[in-house]
């Protein structure tokens, strides 16, 4: 806060100094209450009262084109610091006032939009910000929280518009990303309904826009599980773990059914094998297949070794332990690594599954999009 105030500082002086410089001698007086005020406001702010503040920022009966700017800070600040009501109050204040010019309005407007955003009132940061969209189609600035009311509202077809709303003739990928991973919204919607048709349109539309996308083969396995074609099924999940290793996680129960169902456990397991050599996550779900194939494709050397040298997550190093028990070698050990993997696993009872690696937010079940962040693809297994 107080870093802040230095910045606003300097620029409260100014716009005092400039708005007196402006008037004229009979505005003298004027020109001296705006300084005071500043002052006083910023004297406020500095001993931590901020509604004291508020009111003499509010109350004052000028806002010209300098000290506009110092109130839109000010009231973005109070934003940034969680008070979302001072913010609103400042910057409605500052709406009302006819001094402003055009670009200041907008300015001033898509702060109070991003003040509605903040406080959960999605409907009035959408007015705001369509207001903003439809008066000036130029500006692209509303695009985005756009995109991100329609993607807490749901509101998929919206998004893709808000999505394409700035009009660029090519569409970055990340943006292309974004419309697949609308497009699979609409298709998990539709399977929920089973409207298999309509998950095949969205399905292809989300190809279209993104061809490398695994959350489409994803969708592409369920849809052919839900037909009952298993074979083609697997093999799609995993060629998306072979480009996304992050989801198997998320999908490794579904895909060890499957394989359990068809007599495809080597072939899983060779694969995650593989897949271990490029990245240790994927040790929990290997182990966890080995132990329920009875199999001896890890060797103890092997594990012992990344044991050691590796940054295992909880679940694979309680499954490491499983099977070093199976050891000869170990018997003597079978006690107090019993201990051990137990006193891991109420451990492991208590935290989070899935975790977001752009924020650390964590959650129990996967979700394509981080609900704290609002990115998409971040989340990974803890
Ligand atoms: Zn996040």
């Amino acid at each position: 806060m107080i870093e802040i105030l230095y910045l606003l500082l300097p620029l409260a002086f100014y716009s005092g100094w400039k708005a007196a410089k402006k008037n004229t001698i009979k505005q003298c007086i004027t020109s001296n209450k705006l300084a005071d005020d500043y002052v006083k406001g910023v004297n406020y702010l500095l001993s931590e009262k901020p509604d004291k503040a508020l009111e003499v920022f509010i109350n004052h009966p000028d806002v010209d084109e300098y000290t506009a700017e110092t109130y839109l800070l000010l009231g973005n600040m109070f934003r940034n610091r969680g008070e979302v009501d001072r913010a609103l109050r400042l910057h409605q204040n500052l709406m009302a006032r006819s001094s402003l010019n055009k670009d200041q309005k907008s300015l001033v407007m898509f702060a109070l939009g991003e003040d509605y955003l903040a406080a959960g009132m999605l409907d009035r940061a959408e007015s705001v910000f369509q207001e903003l969209q439809n008066s000036e189609p130029e500006n692209v600035n509303a695009c985005a929280p756009l995109r991100r009311i329609y993607e807490q509202t749901h509101e998929w077809e919206k998004a893709i518009e808000a999505t394409h709303c700035s009009k660029r003739k090519k569409i970055p990928v990340t943006d292309q990303k974004l419309i697949s991973h609308y497009y699979c919204e609409m298709a998990e919607q539709q399977m929920a309904l089973g409207k298999l048709h309509r998950v095949e349109e969205y399905i292809a539309k989300a190809n279209k826009n993104y061809k490398k996308s695994a959350r489409v083969m994803v969708l592409q396995a369920d849809l052919l599980q839900r037909k009952k074609n298993d074979e083609q099924a697997f093999q799609l999940y995993l060629q998306a773990i072979q480009q996304d290793s992050r989801l198997l996680a998320h999908l490794s129960t579904k895909i060890m059914k499957i394989a359990l169902k068809i007599g495809k456990n080597e072939e899983l397991e060779q694969l995650l094998l593989q897949l271990y050599r490029k990245d240790s996550s994927v040790l929990a779900c290997l182990l966890k297949l080995s132990l329920s194939n009875a199999s001896a494709n890890i060797s103890t050397d092997f594990l012992l070794n990344d044991l050691a040298t590796k940054n295992l997550d909880i679940d694979s190093i309680i499954k490491s332990i499983s099977i070093l028990q199976q050891q000869e070698r170990f018997c003597a050990e079978h006690e107090k690594l019993s201990l051990i993997q137990q006193a891991l696993e109420n451990y492991l009872q208590k935290k989070a599954s899935f975790q977001c690696q752009n924020c650390g937010y964590q959650m129990q079940d996967y979700l394509w999009r981080c609900p704290a962040c609002y990115q998409w693809d971040v989340v990974s297994h803890t």
